[in-house]
């Protein structure tokens, strides 16, 4: 008799966890916001580089003509100022 439970048991853990897993799947697979039109996006003419790496991004079109810096190597990186 107690073995019968335990597979009901164990059904029931397995399609929980079936649930469960799809649900966490779902939330990854939520699409990404849509980019604003380009007409309201500002032309910027940004260097940025990776203080671990060194690697340097131009970034040329963004919300604003002071964005949140990008990030590489786990850490934000650092605006270049333009040589003027
Ligand atoms: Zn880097």
């Amino acid at each position: 008799m107690g073995s019968v439970l335990n597979v009901v048991l164990a059904v029931v853990a397995a399609y929980l966890i079936f649930k469960v897993g799809f649900a966490v799947l779902g939330s990854f697979a939520r699409p990404a916001p849509e980019p604003p039109p380009p007409g309201e996006m500002r032309r910027v003419s940004l260097t940025y580089r990776c203080p671990l790496c060194g690697m340097e991004l131009r970034v040329r079109s963004a919300m604003s003509e002071d964005p949140v810096a990008p990030r590489h190597c786990m850490d934000e990186m650092e605006l270049v100022v333009p040589a003027e």
